[in-house]
């Protein structure tokens, strides 16, 4: 019940993934379908629900594309994303090789992404920002209604609220939010009926 969020640049063909959350083979057909090569994996967190289709998307890519997640989320990436909690066993992929950095500009042909860290959901949880295209692949910081649970390891719900008050409501409303889970919404929507948040 994760969102998976494949995005190209139609000019080059480039691709890359934001959250492989399972069946990583048709992740990959799905890019060739169009074709499209897939260049990186972006994680906004390291959660296992976020990221257990990345070893099957590394397999069926050659060469395997590097996966991307910001330092403060490479414990949790460790511990296989708090699976054993949940009483799971999963293959996290290939190790994270790039590190996300907060106000990192990220290119995909000649789209432009910003990352913004935006920690309480877990530490090293990081938002990709289109300025362009106003939009804003917000994982698990925000959802249409709610936002993310802070239960878990690493976890913090005043951390998480001025994540929120800080990286997401400075967008202009028209910003569309494409969530970690659930329906997509906008950040004006969120502004006037989000509860967490009024
Ligand atoms: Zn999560
Ligand atoms: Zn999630």
């Amino acid at each position: 019940m994760t969102n998976t969020y494949l995005i190209a640049d139609n000019l080059t063909g480039e691709s890359v993934v934001i959250d492989p959350a399972d069946e990583g083979e048709r992740i990959v057909s799905e890019a060739e379908n169009h074709g499209w090569r897939i260049g990186s994996i972006w994680l906004t967190h390291a959660h296992f629900d976020h990221l257990a289709g990345a070893a099957g998307v590394a397999d069926a890519c050659n060469p395997a594309p590097p996966v991307a997640l910001h330092a403060d989320d490479y414990s949790l990436w460790r511990m296989q994303g708090g699976a054993a909690i949940f009483g799971l066993q999963i293959d996290p992929g290939p190790e994270p090789t790039i590190e996300f950095q907060h106000h990192q500009t990220l290119f995909l042909g000649n789209n432009q992404f910003k990352v913004l860290h935006a920690p309480g959901h877990s530490r090293g949880h990081v938002m990709f920002y289109n300025e362009a295209e106003k939009v804003l692949f917000c994982g698990d910081v925000i959802f249409q209604g709610s936002i993310g649970r802070t239960d878990l390891p690493g976890g913090d719900f005043n951390t998480l609220i001025n994540s929120i008050q800080t990286q997401v409501l400075t967008l202009p409303d028209d910003t569309r939010l494409l969530t970690g889970h659930g329906p997509e919404s906008t950040i004006g929507e969120e502004r006037e009926h989000n509860p967490y948040i009024q």
